[in-house]
């Protein structure tokens, strides 16, 4: 039997921390962990998804995809879980009628978005970007009950964080 190693050190902080407070790292037999500790590599992610909300999405829409059943599971539960909170939501749903749960034929039209962005960066040369879509918090699992708000823009608009909606484009 191969020998278990407790400890590990992060290497960002450069502690020696407990073997559990790295991550596991998923991948086969899920037996790595991160080299970042559980604080930094949080951090980490932050910072990540703040400077890539492009790419957090997409991340996003492909989990969604491949995991709809799971989500829809996950879903049921937190409902039997938190019978209040589903009652303040259902009130909240009834109240605004604006803030829906997500339904697959929204995660349709998401793609739809992300195909758009892609045949306007080929077609335009100027790379396009879908705006902010799944609100970019990490509890999306069982969290996304809002309507999505897309809209395809040129890149360097969705940097400067413009304004401009796809149907207003040119
Ligand atoms: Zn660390």
């Amino acid at each position: 039997m191969a020998v278990e190693k407790f400890t590990k050190v992060c290497t960002k902080c450069g502690i020696e921390k407990s073997i559990d407070d790295f991550q596991l790292n998923g991948g086969k037999d899920n037996k790595y962990r991160k080299s970042r500790c559980k604080p930094c590599f949080e951090e980490y992610r932050k910072q990540w998804c703040k400077l890539n909300p492009a790419k957090v999405a997409s991340i996003k829409l492909r989990w969604i995809n491949k995991n709809q059943e799971k989500m829809q599971s996950c879903r049921k539960n937190w409902d039997k879980n938190n019978p209040e909170k589903l009652r303040q939501k259902t009130r909240k749903y009834q109240a605004s009628k604006k803030c829906a749960a997500p339904s697959w034929a929204k995660v349709e039209k998401m793609q739809e978005f992300y195909l758009m962005a892609e045949k306007l960066t080929k077609e335009t040369g100027t790379p396009h970007e879908v705006d902010h879509l799944v609100p970019l918090v990490s509890d999306f699992v069982c969290g996304l009950h809002c309507e999505f708000n897309l809209s395809v823009i040129p890149r360097n608009i969705n940097r400067s964080k413009g304004n401009l909606r796809w149907p207003d484009m040119p």
